[in-house]
């Protein structure tokens, strides 16, 4: 099964926190052990998996500027978005979680996190469960 999820965001940098609806979407499949996969369809967003803290959000947020700053990008010729594609290349367009006992296998600390790199903008979060 395939499910998805819509977010708007409202900032060009913004990480929004799909955790507890991930979790609904796999407590609903009912499947007691598999993966799911958690993928954006974008090519300026991505999939991350860390601490919901504000401290750390905001040092997320300072990195995706810095190491994006001060560079000439040849993309930037035709679309004004190199620094988006660059780091969503970066964080990756998606993530695999292990469910067991129908939950998911993640830290105490490891939310999940749609990084958006090009808001604002609506952005579909595919989650594909397979059992096994
Ligand atoms: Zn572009």
């Amino acid at each position: 099964m395939v499910k998805e999820l819509q977010v708007s965001t409202n900032k060009r940098y913004q990480l929004v926190d799909l955790t507890e609806q991930v979790e609904g979407i796999v407590s609903q499949s009912g499947i007691d052990s598999g993966i799911a996969i958690v993928f954006v369809p974008h090519s300026t967003a991505g999939i991350l998996l860390t601490e919901n803290e504000q401290g750390l959000i905001q040092d997320w947020l300072n990195l995706f500027k810095k190491i994006t700053s001060g560079i000439n990008f040849a993309h930037n010729k035709i679309d004004d978005n190199a620094d988006s594609h660059l780091l969503s290349g970066l964080v990756g367009q998606g993530k695999t979680l292990v469910i067991e006992d129908g939950r998911l296998i993640r830290g105490t600390w490891q939310q999940i996190f749609l990084a958006e790199f090009d808001g604002p903008r609506q952005r579909r979060i595919l989650i594909k469960i397979i059992k096994g």
